[in-house]
């Protein structure tokens, strides 16, 4: 069989492999997409529980996790959120800042699959769906994909087939696969943006599963406010996604479950009202389910009166620092994102092709570049595509 010639073979029809395939097409490239799903993005069509959460206006260097924390800034400021934004605004799609500068469609996250689409010139981008890649060849400054009954050569070759978060969705670890074949190093990938699990003695919250408030998580020096949410298996919710990013076996997770009151809230209260029941002050702030849980766990009870301002304090302090010891995260399956992944190391951060292997290219999450929970992640995919769609 004589391999069709392509000028770029992208692999992955995801956000990255989208926006790569649009940019390189409208700038003439014939090129092939490929992907072995049945349809084109299909994360996009589940994010952010059908609208897909697709840019965040506060989108910054720093909001992303990698080895390396300067390697997305390139990207990034060359396709901001503003960008992104004004191409949805030109397809008229609806959309609305939902919190923290989270942009989610009005309608239905089909709308963002649909116009990535609508920019694949017919003419240039060949889209292949539902077939597998069976064998990957470099030669002579040629790569040549066999996949499903075909062929195709192109002189550059694009990794978007994204990290193995959501395995059910056809994800997969062939980023890694290819990358390692092509000599590029892989930072261990792991689960982000998962709910973590709790063993031991902490498997009594589990009772407070469907229980939510508003707290501070915390691990080492990064923290973040938001919601947390009790589960059957441990912790999950915005503020504890967005930590498991951070977290690693063996590291506590800090919360405060008052995030708004001093240190000595319970000692002056005392001086005000000393007849109130500790339960009833705590219950003023908190879910009485989970105020009860806490304080049978600090074992303090009775009026505010009879309570020694040392243990008043004590339990403030416990209640606005109070320690989980995960035993681990809920894993692939639940992931929302995988860390680590292809090293930036051997990746230029202008184009994002490999250093060492001329028209070898990686974008998405298949590269270690992970964002936090809103948006985030989107935005770099739509980034990192537009940078090497620009460049093959
Ligand atoms: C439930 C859920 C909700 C999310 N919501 C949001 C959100 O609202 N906002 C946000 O910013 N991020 C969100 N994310 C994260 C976001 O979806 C990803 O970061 C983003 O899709 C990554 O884009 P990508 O193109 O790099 O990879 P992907 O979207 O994963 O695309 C990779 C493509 O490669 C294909 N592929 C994989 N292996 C192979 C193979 N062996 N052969 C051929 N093709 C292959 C896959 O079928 C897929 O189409 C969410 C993730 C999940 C799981």
């Amino acid at each position: 069989m004589t391999p069709t010639p392509y000028d770029a073979i992208i692999l992955g029809a995801g956000g990255a492999g989208l926006m790569c395939a649009a940019v390189a097409g409208q700038r003439g490239r014939k090129v092939l997409l490929i992907d072995h799903a049945d349809q084109p993005g299909k994360k996009i069509l589940i994010s952010g529980g059908g609208r897909c959460n697709f840019t965040n206006i506060h989108t910054a260097p720093d909001r992303y996790l990698s080895t390396n924390r300067h390697f997305a800034k390139s990207a990034l400021s060359r396709y901001t959120a503003q960008d992104f934004i004004a191409l949805v605004n030109g397809y008229n799609i609806a959309w609305h800042e939902k919190t923290l500068g989270q942009l989610f469609c009005d309608g239905s996250a089909k709308q963002i699959v649909a116009m990535l689409m609508d920019e694949c010139p017919d003419d240039r981008v060949t889209l292949s769906l539902g077939q597998s890649v069976s064998d990957i060849r470099h030669s002579d400054g040629t790569y040549q994909v066999d996949y499903g009954s075909e062929a195709a050569t192109a002189p550059a070759l694009v990794i978007a087939t994204g990290g193995p978060s959501i395995p059910k969705m056809g994800a997969t670890s062939f980023a890694y696969d290819i990358a390692r074949q092509f000599g590029l190093k892989v930072v261990e990938p792991r689960p982000a943006l998962v709910p973590l699990t709790l063993g031991g003695e902490e498997t009594l919250f589990r009772s407070l599963s469907g229980v939510s408030a508003p707290i501070v998580a915390s691990c080492g020096k990064t923290a973040f406010r938001e919601a947390a949410l009790f589960t059957h298996k441990g912790l999950s919710g915005p503020a504890i996604l967005q930590i498991s990013s951070y977290w690693r076996h063996g590291d506590p997770v800090g919360v405060d479950f008052l995030p708004d009151l001093k240190p000595d809230w319970l000692t002056k209260l005392k001086r005000e009202a000393p007849r109130l029941a500790l339960s009833r002050a705590v219950n003023a702030h908190l879910p009485a389910r989970l105020s009860e849980t806490l304080l049978e766990r600090i074992a303090l009870s009775g009026d505010l009166g009879n309570l020694a301002d040392r243990k008043l304090e004590e339990a403030s302090r416990r209640l606005s620092n109070w320690r989980f010891m995960p035993n681990g995260t809920e894993g692939y399956a639940k992931a929302e994102v995988t860390a680590g992944g292809i090293s930036t190391a051997d990746l230029s951060s202008k184009n994002m092709e490999a250093r060492q292997m001329p028209g070898l290219y990686a974008i998405g999450e298949a590269v270690d570049v992970t964002g936090w929970l809103g948006g985030y992640n989107f935005q770099w995919a739509w980034a990192s595509g537009h940078a090497a769609g620009e460049a093959i």
